[in-house]
């Protein structure tokens, strides 16, 4: 022990539970993609790797110049981070004074929280809709003059729901131009819903959207941290001025870059996934489970009471699958073979 104290709010920070890895289990606990990189990202990670007694480049400028191509945005709006995680954190510190409010719905992701406290800003938590989606009416009457930051998860994580476009263009019309509205499309490639609007428009054509896109889920980087955001000039300044100098590492940023030369490949095994997503859905309805229309690349079963039982059943069948408190379990989509094993003990809890 030491005589210094710590922050004297860090009791109540809540903490973020990453998906557990269970020797000799199948981990569908963190919307990991199954394959490992392409033979062309692969290569670019070796190449980057030989330069590692180098730092480097601070300012992401290769891969921030890409991203800026794919997007059709300039550069200056974009900002990259350790992962969107730490671009939600770099939000807060941006834009947040002490006490400021962030809004977001919940359950939502995980480290919305964490980061909110960590910024010295309010969490307010709007409650999900009794069919698991965003309650925008209710978000809505939620902001106050301290609130800086809203975001819509988009689709949501824990529970797949995506808000569709006449829904959000009403709420972008009513939110307060002083707000910022973060549209978190951690999951973006895997909707297959047409009237789920790309969040990109809505950065072009308003001034206070901002969207944070990653390359963990789609893309097969989770391991290599890396995630951006396409944003207003001056939050994407903001977030860079932030930035923890030299945190997005070589390696990832050369990954990231090789990953979106390769996005036709990657994009082929999004749509494996996808339709998996839609046998293991309805193959779950046919087994007598209610599940939410999803459009990421996880299912939600939302078992209430029956949560705890769920997962350890699940376990005791080898697979770790992530469950929420008394609300729900989340399962990751796999390859067929993995979802067929986690579909066998679906059923075979039922029995
Ligand atoms: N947003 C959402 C909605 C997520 O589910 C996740 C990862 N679980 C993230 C952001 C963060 O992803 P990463 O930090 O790996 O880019």
């Amino acid at each position: 022990m030491s005589a210094v104290p710590t922050r004297s709010d860090l009791g109540s920070l809540p903490v973020y539970v990453p998906g557990r890895t269970v020797e000799g289990a199948i981990k569908l606990a963190s919307n990991e993609v199954p394959g490992g990189p392409l033979p062309s990202v692969a290569k670019a990670i070796v190449e980057a790797a030989a330069n590692v007694n180098r730092y480097p480049d601070s300012g992401c400028n290769a891969l921030s110049a890409r991203i800026a191509t794919e997007v059709d945005f300039p550069v200056s709006q974009i900002a990259i981070g350790c992962g969107s995680v730490s671009l939600c954190q770099q939000l807060a510190q941006a834009v947040c004074e002490p006490g400021d409010e962030v809004l977001y719905a919940w359950r939502s992701f995980e480290a919305y929280p964490t980061v909110t406290q960590v910024a010295n800003a309010r969490s307010i938590k709007v409650p999900l809709t009794a069919g698991h989606e965003h309650d925008l009416d209710a978000m809505l009457a939620a902001i106050t003059p301290r609130t800086k930051v809203v975001y819509v998860c988009n689709p949501n994580n824990p529970t797949g729901t995506a808000v569709r476009r006449e829904a959000l263009e009403r709420f972008l019309d009513a939110v307060p131009s002083t707000v910022l509205v973060v549209l978190d499309e951690a999951y973006r490639e895997f909707v297959t819903d047409s009237e789920v609007p790309d969040g990109l428009e809505y950065v072009r054509s308003r001034e206070n959207v901002a969207v944070l896109r990653t390359f963990s889920k789609a893309y097969g980087l989770a391991g290599l941290r890396v995630g951006y955001a396409v944003a207003p000039e001056n939050i994407a300044k903001a977030l860079r001025q932030v930035y923890v100098a030299f945190s997005v590492n070589m390696i990832a940023q050369a990954a990231a870059i090789a990953s979106l030369d390769a996005s036709d490949e990657l994009m082929a095994r999004v749509k494996e996934i996808v339709g998996e997503r839609e046998r293991v859905r309805r193959e779950l309805i046919d087994a007598g489970y209610d599940v939410p229309d999803t459009q990421a690349n996880f299912v939600w079963l939302p078992l209430g009471e029956e949560t705890p039982k769920f997962a350890e059943f699940a376990l005791d069948h080898k697979l770790v699958l992530r469950p929420y408190a008394t609300d729900g379990v989340r399962v990751t989509i796999s390859t067929p073979e993995e979802n067929d094993l986690f579909l066998e003990a679906a059923r075979a809890y039922k029995a």
